[in-house]
């Protein structure tokens, strides 16, 4: 009976991108992409800890940040750095912007144009080495609007 911990469930694109690469599909690596997959929202590396604590019993930290950031690396998962709080890390890599609550802290997806090209190209000419362009909206989300408004 397949449980879902069933390594059928495995990530075919990671095992493959891992063994062109000579790197081994290792177990902490495909459950904790799995599960921020299957999560569908962004998750912080203590957050992916603890739901994968039954499968990857004494799985560290540090571990979890290492697999993460390979995850990253792979172009697999995309690294949120939204300012207070801790890293959050996302498996939705097609490009999108994020909203950030300053009140609660709440990440939520954001579709949106941006034009990147002239960010990177404004960027270059200010001579620096762009990596990446990130949109961070903040605000206050709608609950938090809500409660403000109502105090
Ligand atoms: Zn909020
Ligand atoms: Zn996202």
């Amino acid at each position: 009976m397949p449980t879902p911990s069933d390594t059928s469930a495995a990530p075919t694109d990671l095992v493959e991108l891992l063994h062109r690469r000579g790197q081994r599909a290792t177990p902490q690596r495909l459950v904790i992409l799995r599960e921020l997959r299957r999560r569908g929202r962004h998750a912080t590396a203590d957050e992916i800890r603890g739901t994968v604590r039954d499968e990857l019993p004494g799985t560290s930290t540090p571990t979890i940040y290492a697999a993460l950031e390979l995850l990253v690396d792979l172009g697999l998962v995309r690294r949120i750095d939204a300012g207070a709080g801790a890293t959050l890390y996302d498996a939705r890599t097609e490009p999108h912007q994020h909203t950030v609550c300053r009140r609660c802290g709440r990440v939520d997806d954001l579709d949106g144009a941006v034009d990147t090209a002239a960010l990177e190209q404004a960027s270059a000419r200010a001579g620096f080495n762009t990596r990446a362009v990130e949109v961070i909206v903040s605000g206050l989300c709608a609950d938090c609007a809500a409660a403000v408004a109502a105090a």
